[in-house]
C-alpha cells in the first residue's frame, strides 16, 4: 500500500531525500532502507503513472534485482534467472545466443508498471516513506545539508537533507536546479508510431509464432525487421494484445491523435505490404503513441557536492535504439544506495562516493554507444544496408556476438576496484554460485539480500576472517564447500552490491593474498 502524504506534519529534516517515485527512485529508497538509513521519497504525481513504457529487463540488472530477493517477486518463480540462449536482436540483425557457452543476456518481461508497484511495495515494507503529490521546486546546499523547496497538497514547504538524490527522469528539476548540464545528441529525424493491436489470427503461425503477412517473407516475434524505409516490429508479449511498433524517417510533422489506421498507413510504407490492426478489447492502459525524435544525453557530472543522479535523470537514451534506461538506472541505484549509506554514517573510505560516478560512468557511455549504433544500423538507405551485411556477416562470429551480447547485458563494463582485470570474476557482479553450508545449500545471490558485505570462504582451513578481526560485525562470513564440482574460486569478498572486491583460487591463501583481502575491505568498507 502507498502510504499518501498529508497525514501527518512533514518532518523538516530528512537523512536524504530521493526526488521521484519512477522505478529508480524505489529502488534507491528500497537500498537506504536496506542500509538502515531514513529516506523520504518525494513524487509529484498522485498515482503512479499508467502510461506503459518499458517491457521489461535485459541483462544484467536481472541478476542484480536476484541478489536482493526480487527477482521472485517480479517473475513469480524463484531464481537463478535464465539467460536467453537462442535468436536475439542487435539493431534488426539477427544476434545468435546459442553461440555462445554462456549466454550473459538474462531477461525478465515485467511490465515497467508491475516493477513500480513491486519496488513500492519494497519500500513500504523497508519504512521509506513516499509523499505523494509532493514536487521539486527548488534547492540550495551548503556545506552541510541541502534546502529544498517543495510544493505539496497542502501548500509549499521547505525540507532540509544530508544528501539528494534526483530520480526525476530525463527533464530532471533536481539536475536543472544543481546546475549541471545535460549534453549529448538530439535526433530530430524518427518518428516511431507503437500500439497494442490485435492482428488476423490467420496471419500468425500457431506453431512458431511468426508474422505471415501476404507477399513478404514470414516476420519473426519480437526480433525487430529493416527495411530501406524504416524498421518494424511485431511483439506478441504474453497476456497483452500484440505491440505493433515502426520506425520511419524525415516524416512531416503532426498535430493529430495518434490512431491505428495512421499506424496501419505507416506499415504499409515500411514494409511495402497492409497489415490489418484492430483495437483490442479492454479497457486497462493501452498504448497508442507517436514518438517523434529523441535524446541520447549524459549528464555532465553524477554529483555536485550533495546532489547525486540516478537513473534517466544522469542519463537517456534515443527510443531507436532499444530503450535500455531502466536497465542501467536500476544498477545506479544499487551501485549509490549502500555508498551513500556509509558516507552518511561516517564510515566511508575516502573518496567511496565519487566511486558512483567513476563506476555508473562508463556504464551509461556504454549504453549511448549501443543505442546511437543500433539507430545507425536502423536508418533508411542503400548505404546503411551495405554496413548491415558486413555487420551481419561478422555476427556469424562467435567472438563478435560475444562481445555484443556483453554489450547488451551491461557486463561489458567491469568496475575498476583497485585490481589488474585477470578476466576473473574481480570487478564483476558476483558469479552464479551454490554452497553447501549445513544442512542445506544456497545460492550466494541469496546470502547479499540484506545488502551487506558477504566474504565467502570455500579454502581448506575455513579461516579466511582470521585475516580480518577488525571487521567481524560488518562484514558476514560465509563457510561452505561449493555444491558439485570444486569451484574456480575458494574465496569471495562480496561489497553490499554483489560486486566482488577480492578472490582468490588458492585452496590455502598465501600471506600476500590475505594482505590483498585486508586492503580491498579496507578500500570498500573503510578503516578500522
Ligand atoms: C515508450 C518507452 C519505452 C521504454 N522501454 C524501455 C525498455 O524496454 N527497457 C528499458 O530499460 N527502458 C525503457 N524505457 C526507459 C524507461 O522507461 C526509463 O529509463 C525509466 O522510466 C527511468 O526511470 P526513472 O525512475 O529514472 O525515471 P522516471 O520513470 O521518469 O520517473 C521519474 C519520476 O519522477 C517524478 N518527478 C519528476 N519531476 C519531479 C519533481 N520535480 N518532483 C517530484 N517528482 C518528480 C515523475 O513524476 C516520475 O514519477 C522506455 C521508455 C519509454 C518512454
Amino acid at each position: 500500500m502507498i502510504h499518501p502524504h498529508a497525514a501527518r506534519p512533514a518532518p523538516a529534516t530528512a537523512e536524504v531525500v530521493v526526488v521521484g517515485a519512477g522505478p529508480n527512485g524505489l529502488m534507491l529508497g528500497c537500498e537506504l532502507a536496506l542500509a538502515g538509513i531514513s529516506v523520504v521519497v518525494l513524487e509529484r504525481r498522485e498515482r503512479p503513472e499508467e502510461e506503459p513504457k518499458a517491457n521489461g529487463l535485459l541483462g544484467q540488472v536481472v541478476r542484480l534485482l536476484d541478489h536482493r530477493g526480487l527477482y521472485e517477486r517480479l517473475a513469480g518463480r524463484p531464481g537463478p534467472p535464465a539467460p536467453m540462449a537462442g535468436h536475439f536482436v542487435f539493431g534488426a540483425l539477427p544476434l545468435n545466443l546459442g553461440l555462445l557457452d554462456h549466454s550473459p543476456v538474462d531477461a525478465l518481461a515485467v511490465p515497467q508498471a508491475r516493477i513500480v508497484a513491486v519496488l513500492t511495495e519494497r519500500a513500504v515494507e523497508l519504512g521509506v516513506e513516499i509523499r505523494r503529490g509532493h514536487a521539486l521546486e527548488d534547492l540550495r546546499q551548503d556545506d552541510d545539508a541541502v534546502d529544498l523547496v517543495v510544493d505539496g497538497p497542502d501548500g509549499r514547504y521547505g525540507l532540509r537533507a544530508r544528501f539528494v538524490v534526483g530520480a526525476d527522469g530525463g527533464r530532471s528539476a533536481t539536475r536543472k536546479r544543481a546546475g549541471i548540464g545535460f549534453p549529448g545528441v538530439t535526433y530530430d529525424r524518427t518518428t516511431v508510431r507503437t500500439a497494442h493491436a490485435t492482428v488476423p489470427t490467420e496471419y500468425v503461425d500457431a506453431t512458431t509464432g511468426m508474422l505471415n503477412v501476404p507477399g513478404l517473407e514470414p516476420i519473426a516475434p519480437f526480433l525487430g525487421l529493416r527495411t530501406e524505409r524504416g524498421g518494424f516490429s511485431y511483439a506478441p508479449f504474453p497476456d497483452h494484445p500484440p505491440l505493433i511498433s515502426t520506425t520511419e524517417w524525415d516524416q512531416p510533422a503532426s498535430d493529430e491523435p495518434m490512431s491505428l489506421s495512421e499506424l496501419e498507413a505507416s506499415v504499409r510504407r515500411v514494409l511495402g505490404a497492409d497489415l490489418p490492426l484492430t483495437a483490442p478489447d479492454g479497457d486497462e492502459p493501452r498504448v497508442l503513441r507517436r514518438l517523434s525524435g529523441g535524446n541520447t544525453r549524459i549528464a555532465e557530472r553524477f554529483r555536485d557536492r550533495r546532489v547525486l543522479l540516478v537513473g534517466d535523470a544522469a542519463h537517456v537514451y534515443g527510443s531507436t535504439g532499444g530503450g535500455p534506461g531502466l536497465n542501467l538506472g536500476l544498477a545506479d541505484a544499487v551501485n549509490l544506495g549502500w555508498k551513500l549509506a556509509a558516507t552518511l554514517r561516517g564510515t566511508a573510505p575516502p573518496g567511496l562516493l565519487d566511486s558512483y560516478e567513476r563506476e555508473r560512468r562508463p556504464a551509461a557511455e556504454r549504453m549511448a554507444l549501443s543505442a546511437q549504433a543500433q539507430a545507425a544500423l536502423l536508418a533508411p538507405g542503400a548505404d546503411v544496408t551495405g554496413l548491415r551485411e558486413l555487420f551481419g556477416e561478422l555476427l556469424a562470429d562467435r567472438g563478435a556476438v560475444q562481445r555484443i551480447a556483453e554489450l547488451i547485458a551491461g557486463t561489458d563494463a567491469r568496475y575498476d576496484v583497485g585490481d589488474d582485470d585477470t578476466g576473473g570474476p574481480v570487478g564483476r557482479l558476483a558469479p552464479e554460485m551454490t554452497l553447501r553450508t549445513a544442512p542445506t545449500t544456497v545460492r550466494l545471490a541469496e546470502l547479499t539480500v540484506a545488502a551487506r558485505p558477504v566474504l565467502v570462504d570455500l579454502t581448506d582451513a575455513r579461516a579466511l576472517a582470521d585475516a580480518i578481526p577488525e571487521w567481524q560485525d560488518e562484514v558476514n562470513v560465509v563457510r561452505a564447500q561449493p555444491d558439485g564440482d570444486a569451484a574456480s574460486v575458494t574465496g569471495l569478498l562480496l561489497r553490499p552490491d554483489g560486486y566482488v572486491a577480492w578472490a582468490s583460487t588458492s585452496s590455502d591463501p598465501t600471506p600476500a593474498e590475505r594482505t590483498a583481502l585486508r586492503e580491498a575491505v579496507q578500500r570498500w568498507i573503510g578503516p578500522r
